[in-house]
């Protein structure tokens, strides 16, 4: 628990939310600010951040309640598709702090924005370089 952290405080029950999921480690619940309506938050109840610092465990539980949230609101908003989304850091867009997913549901003939704008590489050899950046660097403990 992070005493300054606006999700701790409504896992602890101090500030109120609408709350559509909850097990013993996992909480969801109606964004405050949807970008489509029905669009929900899917955080641990422990806290951590950002998702490179957040454990196997705690990620392997979390997304799997994202998939049932995801489910939920295809069945029961007729969602004919969900985004997943998840932010780290300020350049990112985080807001809050504590390692969350945002799940919203999509509708087909919706004027709701996609996610981002398609960049474009300056050309294919661009493309492999970024690339060869990034295999190089994970790490494969
Ligand atoms: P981020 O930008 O960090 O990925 O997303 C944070 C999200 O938390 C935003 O979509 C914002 O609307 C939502 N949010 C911020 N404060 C509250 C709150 O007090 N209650 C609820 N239910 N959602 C919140
Ligand atoms: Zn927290």
């Amino acid at each position: 628990m992070s005493t300054e952290c606006i999700f701790c405080k409504i896992i602890a029950g101090e500030i109120p939310a609408t709350k559509v999921y909850e097990d013993d480690k996992t909480l969801a619940f109606m964004d405050i600010g949807p970008v489509v309506k029905g669009h929900t938050l899917v955080i641990p109840k422990e806290h951590h951040d950002p998702i490179t610092n957040t454990p196997d465990n705690v990620l392997q539980d979390l997304i799997v309640i994202v998939r049932k949230i995801a489910r939920a609101q295809m069945k029961g908003l007729n969602a004919d598709g969900v985004s997943v989304s998840q932010a780290n850091g300020k350049p990112a867009g985080q807001e809050v702090p504590h390692i969350h997913f945002h799940i919203i549901p999509r509708y087909e003939n919706s004027s709701s924005p996609r996610n981002w704008i398609p960049g474009k590489y300056s050309s294919m050899e661009e493309m492999a370089q970024v690339a060869e950046i990034i295999r190089n660097a994970v790490d494969n403990e």
